[in-house]
């Protein structure tokens, strides 16, 4: 097998899809094939992430992707990394990367990751979760100061509906545990959230512990040709 073929069995990494970019090996691999800012990898060190885990080796598509890991494998950091590496610096366009969390405390696990790796950019990080009566009624133009949103679909669907959310400038639109999100209950909610992101350059990305073959089928029908990357062994 090839080195990478080998290297991918190793740590269980199982990739499909055309042209899929070779897996880093260690972080500052990464800070060197992607020309990371200095302040991210910095950010890692100080934080104590000292070895990708293996969704996050694979975390770098550069196009759309459903990534499937277990529980605990470090999907946040495998998108929010991906996420501002591409940002690079904050910018007065409105948003340009919605998170979207069946829940508000995933959310904030969710912010807190972006805060904490984002140190020392000044991004604007929105947390929609409970958006109070004050908020609702400001300016949406005042919303394009930020950079980064992230929501429960129900708050942005709300948000849309009101006219308050231009997501036009959105390039990255991350559905978190993307099996719960594109559920039944949700489904409406995610149709208006994607009919909302009217950009031609977006891009999406699925991450989950487990996507049914029902979600996975209907995930394919949303994306172009996506990478699909799959941790461990996917659920029968
Ligand atoms: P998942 O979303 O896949 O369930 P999380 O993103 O919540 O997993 O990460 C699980 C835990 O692992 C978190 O406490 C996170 O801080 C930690 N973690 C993530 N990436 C790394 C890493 N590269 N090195 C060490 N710890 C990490
Ligand atoms: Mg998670």
């Amino acid at each position: 097998r090839r080195p990478v073929e080998e290297f991918r069995g190793q740590h269980r990494i199982r990739v499909y899809g055309t042209d899929v970019p070779r897996p880093f090996q260690t972080f500052s691999d990464l800070a060197q094939q992607y020309e990371l800012a200095p302040y991210i990898s910095e950010n890692l060190a100080r934080i104590g992430f000292k070895q990708p885990t293996a969704v996050q080796m694979q975390c770098m598509p550069n196009r759309e992707l459903i990534a499937c890991a277990p529980t605990g494998s470090g999907k946040t950091l495998s998108f929010v990394l991906p996420v501002l590496h591409d940002l690079r610096s904050p910018q007065k366009v409105g948003f340009r990367a919605v998170i979207i969390s069946p829940t508000r405390e995933l959310a904030q696990q969710i912010y807190n990751q972006f805060r904490a790796l984002g140190e020392g950019r000044k991004f604007k990080i929105c947390m929609m979760t409970k958006m109070s009566t004050s908020q609702q009624s400001e300016d949406p133009r005042l919303r394009q100061k930020f950079d980064i949103l992230i929501s429960t679909p129900l708050k942005l669907v709300h948000a849309i509906k009101q006219d308050k959310m231009d997501l036009s400038s959105v390039k990255h639109l991350v559905l978190d545990e993307a099996d719960k999100l594109l559920d039944l209950g949700f489904l409406e909610q995610m149709d208006e959230i994607l009919a909302a992101c009217s950009s031609p350059k977006l891009q999406k990305a699925l991450y989950s512990a487990t996507i049914p073959s029902g979600v996975e089928q209907l995930a394919q029908t949303i994306m172009k040709d996506p990478v699909r990357v799959v941790i461990g062994t996917k659920n029968a």
